[in-house]
């Protein structure tokens, strides 16, 4: 299992830490206790995504707005600082995320030579090539797909697969791939929080809306009924695994403990290994301070079933 981390990755808000629950040093808190696991591979990406990438990905509208201060902290949830230089939102938060879209192109290559991979940052579910809202800048997801199509990695009609199991909607994932047929979204949220928008809960194709403080007994059994409707046929999935299913979470307000959130992530591993679909799993939400603890847990239970999947394939050549 290889797993895409940066220290660039990490979001150091410095006073504005205040202002938004987002532990920006999550990922460093996650790497250092994964770092010497046996049999781990840590891969660092090699940069940050080119602009040139982000670019042809957005609208001309978006490519502007992405450099104007009032609309970046709109989508960061960060009341307006009129002292605040844009250079200085970029440089601490921007870049990060750019880091971290690198990350999941990376990691998607990876996948696609047979790899189980998870980059811990990424997971921009809420930006859209048009918008930017819900912390996410840029939807990291559409722009690796955009990269492997234009490398010819992948081809037009192959076959895509979001599984996304963070506590809130992927509406801008949805909105991404609106028309785009040759992507399945599974999606499991909570259904009373942001964001409200039928418009891209209608393009869920299993759709699995839970009622805000949902335990994660009910909610593993709901996924795991959404898993068995999945055929095959993809060429990658992708698996938005916010922690903020926690019960812990403040934004997320549903009921999970942290060995539920585990087996969560071991049901998607399982049933994508059992379907021979590559996954890449992106970091999505987590504003808790079990997040960290809980990502740990679930990267430690996941390279060791990958490596004993690992034993039984050599056994079987
Ligand atoms: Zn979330």
């Amino acid at each position: 299992m290889n797993i895409y981390y940066h220290p660039q990755y990490n979001i150091n808000l410095g006073l504005l830490s205040y202002l938004h629950p987002f532990d920006g040093r999550k990922f460093s808190k996650v790497f250092k206790a994964i770092k010497s696991l046996d049999g781990i591979d840590i891969k660092q990406p090699g940069g940050p995504v080119p602009q040139v990438a982000i670019d042809n990905f957005v609208g001309g509208i978006q490519q502007k707005l992405l450099h104007e201060k009032r609309y970046i902290l709109r989508a960061l949830e960060i009341p307006y600082i009129p002292l605040l230089p844009f250079s200085i939102i970029d440089k601490r938060i921007l870049l990060p995320m750019r880091w971290g879209i690198e990350g999941t192109i990376e990691a998607s290559k990876d996948a696609l030579k047979g790899n189980v991979a998870w980059n811990l940052s990424g997971g921009y579910h809420h930006a859209t090539p048009r918008n930017s809202e819900g912390f996410c800048i840029y939807n990291d997801i559409g722009i690796a797909v955009q990269e492997m199509l234009a490398t010819n990695l992948i081809s037009e009609t192959d076959k895509i697969l979001i599984v996304d199991i963070d506590a809130h909607h992927g509406n801008g994932n949805a909105y991404t791939f609106m028309d785009n047929k040759n992507v399945t979204i599974l999606d499991i949220y909570n259904n009373d929080v942001y964001p409200q928008n039928n418009y891209t809960k209608n393009r869920v194709n299993i759709d699995v809306p839970m009622a805000a403080g949902t335990e994660g007994t009910q909610y593993n059994e709901a996924l795991k009924n959404a898993l068995d409707k999945l055929d095959g046929d993809y060429c990658i999935a992708y698996v938005v695994a916010g922690t903020d299913v926690l019960a812990s979470d403040p934004l997320g307000r549903l009921g999970l403990s942290i060995s539920e959130c585990v087996e969560r992530d071991k049901l998607v591993y399982e049933k994508l290994q059992s379907l021979s679909i590559p996954a890449v799993f992106v970091g999505g939400g987590g504003y808790s301070s079990e997040s960290a603890q809980a990502i740990t847990e679930s990267i430690k239970c996941l390279h060791r079933l990958d490596e004993s999947e690992s034993v039984r394939m050599d056994s079987m050549r």
